[in-house]
């Protein structure tokens, strides 16, 4: 055991939990690869948690952090500053719809606890529709919006928030056996939610465009529009949580809500943004936007590292082409975990979209009964083998990976390789 691995042990919140029986401790991070203190080299397979987006220590990124270091490292938001104001209209041209007015933070939860405040304020209303299965971030508002109860222990005096049936095809919650005989009755259920759970209008609904931590559910085609559609015939606006899926991350568009044709009126993100560095944003229409009340400051929020960062990273992703390169990239690995799907009988499902892809482990396909216990003996051969992956869904019992952009078909053949290996040690 490292010491660094001992004293993370002894002096940190026991809740602070680290994968692996035997924790890693990384000390070095270069592309699609990190190192550990042994020396041992790793294909990040998961793109930290989904917070490097075009690999460790890029270039450009690095450069422009120090670069803006050696000029001015803080601002805070009480003073306009270039990159601040810059990195705000760049967004403004890249994020769809009529989304135009930012506010930044350091973190998802900060970014979705600001859109929150900011639906209810402008509506004037409490109810806030969230998904069963969802992740949103750790304040109480946040994590009264969680629809998972491994994050929610802590007693939550939050009122106002309604959790609806997530679009979890593979488990369909109204017994949809396939996309033949979906009628969005997911999506449905937003309206009797409103209709038997609220004063019949609500502030917000408030949906991640693929369900992360809860497994990397992608609603089904219509599902957005249905569900959008229905939360503004009842006066509510529509968040979407973009902390995991934006930035390319599910290929072709810098956004995940453009695989549906549906406008946010607000949108989040963070993780991806700033390849690694702490930065986060709510971006708002005008209409909602300018109703929020009062003045409101974040010390860290806005400041020029992070925007620096931020910039440098979306620099990349268009000069290199990379949301191109994550759908193509992307679609190989898709196409991949179908053919272990087929090798492998513990894998109940295989889904995802551009670099976001899981597999949902089962003990039995016709039960679907979970399989956590595979899923751990997946990552510690994936482990050995030198790949590392992400863990997820309410049961424990999905692998997520999240390669990065900038991956190649080279890092996908060896991350299929790994969980093949993985999977025939979890089936003994
Ligand atoms: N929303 C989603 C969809 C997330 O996945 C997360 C983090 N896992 C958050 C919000 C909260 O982000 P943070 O950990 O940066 O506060």
């Amino acid at each position: 055991m490292s010491d660094a691995v001992r004293k993370h042990r002894e002096f940190l919140f026991p809740a602070v939990a680290m994968y692996y029986q035997d924790p890693i401790e990384l000390v070095r991070g270069e592309g699609n690869y990190v190192w550990d203190d042994t020396g041992k080299r790793y294909l990040d397979a998961f793109g930290g948690v989904l917070t490097v987006s075009i690999g460790h220590a890029n270039p450009k990124v690095v450069e422009a952090i120090v670069a803006q270091v050696k000029q001015i490292s803080h601002t805070s938001t009480l003073y306009a500053s270039a990159p601040q104001s810059n990195l705000a209209e760049k967004l403004a041209s890249i994020a769809p719809g009529d989304l135009k007015k930012s506010f930044f933070t350091s973190s998802g939860t900060e970014a979705n606890e600001t859109a929150m405040n900011a639906a209810r304020v402008a509506t004037g209303r409490l109810d806030i529709i969230t998904l069963r299965h969802s992740y949103s971030g750790r304040s109480l508002q946040t994590l009264a919006g969680c629809g998972q109860s491994g994050w929610k222990k802590i007693p939550l005096p939050v009122a106002g928030i309604k959790h609806a049936h997530a679009p979890y095809c593979y488990r369909c919650p109204f017994g949809a056996k396939d996309s033949s005989n979906c009628s969005l009755e997911c999506a449905n259920d937003i309206e009797e939610l409103i209709q038997t759970e609220t004063g019949g209008e609500i502030a917000a609904f408030m949906a991640e465009t693929i369900i992360g931590s809860g497994g990397f559910m992608v609603p089904p085609p219509g599902y957005f529009e249905r569900a959008v559609g229905i939360a503004r015939k009842y006066g509510g606006l529509f968040i979407a949580d973009e902390v995991q899926t934006a930035w390319g991350r599910t290929g072709q568009h810098w956004w995940g809500i453009q695989h549906w044709d549906v406008k946010p009126d607000i949108m989040c993100s963070a993780k991806g943004m700033g390849n690694g560095t702490p930065v986060a944003m709510t971006i708002a229409t005008p209409a909602v936007a300018d109703k929020f009340p009062g003045i409101t400051f974040a010390t860290f929020g806005g400041n020029p590292i992070s925007m620096a960062a931020a910039r440098a990273t979306i620099e990349v992703i268009e000069e290199q082409s990379l949301l191109e390169n994550c759908k193509v990239v992307g679609a190989y690995l898709g196409e991949r975990f179908q053919q272990l799907k087929e090798k492998h009988p513990l894998i109940g499902d295989a889904r995802g979209l551009g670099m976001m892809q899981a597999l949902e482990l089962v003990k039995d396909r016709k039960t679907k009964e979970p399989a956590p216990q595979a899923v751990i003996a997946v990552f510690e051969e994936a482990k050995r083998r030198g790949v590392l992956l992400g863990k997820g869904g309410v049961w424990g019992n999905v692998i997520r990976t999240g390669l990065m952009l900038n991956a190649g078909k080279p890092q996908v053949d060896e991350l299929v390789e790994a969980i093949d290996a993985g999977l025939t040690v979890a089936a003994k």
